[in-house]
Formats: structure tokens, sequence, C-alpha cells
């Protein structure tokens, strides 16, 4: 009988459990929270005790534990395969059709948007992964299906060998480096997106950043033809790119002008056109018409807690951002609006905010939430007016009180984690959005 340990009871590895015990698998669990712990042993699951390790069949590792974890080197240490969810769906599924979306930003915006635009246009589609529903808990699609997975740099690290059919790389810039160690060893966990049994898959891969760059002639090199390149900043030939809002596919022998993409409102700036144009191009790899994919992309409803605007009060416009766990995606927002209040902080990433110095005359002022407050303000004094407000209702009482003087956004946009203050960029999106909603006009 197959016996499987699942280690982590987030929420792919109780998908896993309930897979696992649906196939009929025998399933051990282990997390350091006994009440998860309770949850699946009331599904049918054993609490993993150190038993012997040699009656594993794998062990389906949480992407959030650190592999230096002692049971992951007891494992290895004992031959036992250590797996992510992703590759027990691949191995389930053999034949389905996978499209799997990785990068340090724009994952969840392209992974939607691609799922949107196959919808549209008439093909069975999940949508899952690293964003909303687990792989394994997502309803079996029929033989034309779609599965259209984001893949973290933590469920790539994973995996061995994932044979997508299509694969999107969207952009690397420095994250997640205290759990990769390195730029290195973070571009190795992505690169694993393209890894098979024979040929890569066909795949976009964004060339604006020197690291993608780099990979897309690593690979290029190795497998010529499967990597098509994309660009927001230059012509390609033989890419797609973005050039004066213009939407460009020059994959072909001709230029083909695709659309412009200037007039959408739910997916404004140039990290979007990143998003439209590496959507654009796999639904096109997929055999979609570009037409009917441009008709997809102007009927995207847009995404919660990016860029989101939860509410116009009086002159003052109210931004949802809560996304943005990194500088690099908060210079996106920060570039997208003029007359800024900032509400800004948590858990920092290691690079901080040094590279928003730039952005900051785009900005009235700065409102510290977190526990980088006093980080930050060494940052932004002399720069910027700023104020320490600890928590969220502060801040945005005190940013409401100030923007409505002149008029402006304010804009929740964090650059960092949320760990310190709430559970996930979920809970502080919907946290800000509720006092927003509360608000009086002044
Ligand atoms: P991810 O799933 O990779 O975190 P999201 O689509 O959820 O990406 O967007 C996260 C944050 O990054 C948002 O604040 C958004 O404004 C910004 N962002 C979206 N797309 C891109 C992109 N292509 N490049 C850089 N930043 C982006």
């Amino acid at each position: 009988m197959k016996t499987y340990l699942v280690h982590g009871l987030a929420r792919s590895g109780m998908a896993c459990v309930e897979f696992l015990l649906k196939s009929g698998c025998l399933v051990y669990v282990l997390d350091s929270d006994l009440a998860k712990m309770g949850q699946a042993s009331q599904k049918g699951a054993h609490i993993w005790e150190n038993q012997d390790m040699s009656m594993l069949t794998a062990v389906i590792q949480s992407p959030g534990i650190p592999l230096t974890h002692p049971l992951v080197k007891q494992a290895r240490d004992r031959q036992v395969r250590i797996m992510g969810d992703v590759d027990l769906f691949r191995e389930t599924y053999p034949k389905a059709k996978i499209i799997g979306i990785t990068g340090t930003n724009g994952k969840s915006t392209t992974t939607t948007l691609i799922g949107h635009i196959l919808t549209e246009c008439g093909v069975p589609v999940a949508v899952g992964g690293n964003v909303g529903v687990p792989a394994l808990s997502l309803s079996p699609l029929p033989n034309d299906g779609v599965y259209v997975l984001e893949l973290s740099s933590y469920q790539l690290d994973l995996s061995a060998c994932l044979s997508l059919d299509y694969a999107v790389w969207m952009n690397i810039t420095p994250d997640h480096l205290e759990r990769h160690g390195s730029m290195e060893d973070y571009v190795y966990a992505k690169m694993k997106i393209f890894a098979g049994k024979g040929n890569p898959p066909q795949s976009m891969i964004s060339i604006d950043d020197a690291y993608s760059l780099q990979v897309y002639d690593e690979m290029n090199e190795a497998h010529p033809g499967f990597l098509t390149p994309v660009s927001v900043n230059r012509p390609l030939l033989g890419g797609i790119f973005v050039l004066d809002d213009l939407l460009v596919d020059a994959t072909g022998d001709e230029r083909l002008v695709v659309g412009d993409l200037s007039g959408l409102d739910r997916l404004k700036g140039r990290h979007n056109y990143q998003n439209i144009a590496m959507a654009y191009g796999i639904c096109r790899a997929y055999g979609l018409a570009p037409d009917a994919i441009m008709r997809g992309v102007e009927t995207f409803p847009g995404l919660a807690h990016r860029q989101e605007v939860v509410r116009i009060l009086g002159n003052v416009t109210f931004i949802n951002d809560s996304k943005a766990t990194n500088a690099d995606a908060t210079s996106h927002a920060l570039s997208a609006f003029d007359t800024i209040y900032w509400i800004v902080g948590g858990v920092a990433k290691s690079d901080g905010i040094d590279e928003l110095l730039p952005l900051l005359n785009r900005v009235k002022k700065a409102y510290l939430i977190g526990e980088s407050a006093t980080n930050f303000a060494k940052v932004l004094e002399g720069r910027v007016d700023y104020v320490s407000c600890g928590d969220m209702d502060t801040a945005i009482t005190r940013a409401y009180a100030d923007a409505s003087l002149l008029g402006g956004t304010v804009l929740l946009s964090p650059a960092c984690a949320s760990f310190d203050q709430y559970r996930d960029f979920e809970h502080r999106g919907d946290v800000f959005r509720d006092c927003v909603q509360q608000l009086v006009v002044e």
C-alpha cells in the first residue's frame, strides 16, 4: 500500500491529505500545530511519531517549511523521496495539459488573466496552485481542459520533474533570500519550471531583467525554439513586446500589432503590460487567435489586493496594494499614482526600501506601520515627510485627514511581508478595506 507522510498541514498539505486518503493511500501527518493534526486525524490520517521511515513511499513536504528541517535530513539520509504537492498532481494526471507560471512578481495576476482568457474562449479551465485553490483540490477537467497553476519558488524548489506543457517566466528580482540563501539558488529553484523528461515546455520568458535574460540565453542555447522572449522595454525580433502602449507579436514573419493597452483600467501600468504580454504569448502558443485573446484581456475584472480601488471619498482615492510584499512590487504602485499618502511597513525584506528613493517625489507623506517603522524612518529622514502610526487604523485616519485637504491617493503598498501584524497579505488588505469603509467624509 502506498504510504505517505504529509509534513506541514497548511492549505496545500491538507489538500494532499484529503486527496491521498480518497485515493486509498495510508497517510501520516506531522505539523507543529496540534489542532491541525487533530483535523487531519479526524479525516483518517495517522499521527507521525517517528515510525520507521522505510515504509514511506514519499514525504510530501509543505513549501512553507524550510528544507533545513531535521525531518528532511532524516528522509534524505534514509533515501526516502521528498516531493511537493505539484509533483504529486503531475504524477496523478500525467496526460493533463498544464500551464505553470513563476517569477518574483505578477504571478497571480498573470495566472488569473490566462485562466480568464481561456475561459472566455470556451476552454475548460481550472486555476490554482500557489494562488487560491491548491492543485490537488481542483476539480478534474475533461480531456481538452487546461490546468493553470501559479508556482512559487518554494514549490518549485521541492519539485524534480514537473514536465509542464507550457511555462511562463515572469521576472526575477531579489526576494525570499532568507529561504533560498543566494540569488543563484533562488534562480536555480525557479528554473525547475523548465524541467521535464524530454524538451522543456513551450515557454514565454520576460528578458527585461539581467537574471531572466541570462536564463533565456542559457535555456535557448541548450534548447533552441522552445522559449519565446518577451519585453516591455524594447522591440524584439522573434518575440513579443510592448512599445508605445502597443502590444506587438513579432514571432512570425511579420510584425502583428495586436492591440493598444493604454485604455485598460483593470490592468494599468508597465508591470501589467508585462503580465498581458506573457498571457497573450502563452494563449497564442496554446492556439488561440490574437483578437480572441485581446477580448479576454479587455474583459478581465482585476484582482483584489493588487492596486485595487476600494473607495473614492470626496477628493481622495483609497488603493489596496497589500500584495506588494517587496520593494519592486511597490515601485509599480508608486509609479502608477500621483500625490500619494503612502502606508508602508511590516516585516522588511533584506533589500529594504532603498530602491524606492527615486520615486519619493510622488509621495506627499509616508505613514509607517509594523516592525520596520524605526528602520524605514531612518531611510526616509530628510527625504520625505513621515509619521509613525503603529497600526492600520491610525495610519488610515491620519492619511485621510492629510489627503482630504488637497486631494490625492491613500495607497497601502507596504513593500513588506505582513506576519508581524496579520495572518497574511489578504488579511492585511481586508483590514485596510474594512477601515476605509468605516471612514466618514471629513
Ligand atoms: P505575485 O503573485 O507574483 O506576488 P501579483 O500578481 O499578486 O504577483 O502582484 C503582486 C504585486 O506586484 C502587486 O503589488 C502588483 O502591483 C505588482 N506586480 C504585478 N505584476 C507585476 C510585474 N509583472 N512586475 C512587477 N510587479 C508586478
